[in-house]
């Protein structure tokens, strides 16, 4: 459980990720803009749950663009969170014009997260624009994505776009 970051649903993440995300929020903190955890690691069941109420709310292929099957979710790892200052915006695409949404975007690299779901990446990583959620992948990493201009994940691993399951 990250120490010391008002968590709302309580959800631990990993210790690297939780000892990242600690150094992250003393940082942001520090310019005034402290941000809390809206969402950590989920069990296959939570996601179940979760996907099963958006579908039947809005449709299988509309719930697709934004939140994941059971069993495909990065929260499942552990490794994700989802972010949010308390503004009105959480889940919401206008967090990304927050002054905590813009922090975020410019260090978290610095920290070993990517901003997993950007803005015009949908055809590539499946998900509209999430400004909130954050993937813990390490310095090494993202600081090497950040210098080689790569938004997405799944180009620096030189894997296919993955706008879809596979049917
Ligand atoms: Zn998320």
């Amino acid at each position: 459980m990250p120490n010391g970051i008002e968590n709302t649903n309580g959800q631990p993440i990993r210790a690297t990720a939780a000892q990242a995300l600690e150094r992250m929020f003393a940082a942001a903190a520090d310019d005034g803009l402290p941000f809390r955890i809206t969402s950590g690691y989920r069990s296959f069941e939570k996601q179940e749950s979760l996907f099963k109420g958006y579908s039947e709310r809005d449709g299988v292929a509309a719930a697709e663009t934004y939140s994941a099957r059971p069993g495909h979710s990065e929260h499942q790892t552990g490794l994700a969170v989802d972010l949010d200052d308390g503004s009105g915006f959480a889940f919401k695409s206008e967090f990304g014009k927050t002054r905590t949404g813009l922090w975020l975007r410019e260090h978290c690299a610095a920290y070993g997260f990517l901003l997993r779901y950007d803005q015009g990446e949908q055809p590539v990583v499946g998900y509209i624009y999430e400004p909130w959620h954050f993937r813990y992948l390490g310095t090494e990493i993202t600081l090497d994505m950040r210098a080689r201009g790569i938004a997405n994940y799944e180009e620096y691993a030189g894997a296919e776009a993955a706008p879809d399951y596979v049917r």
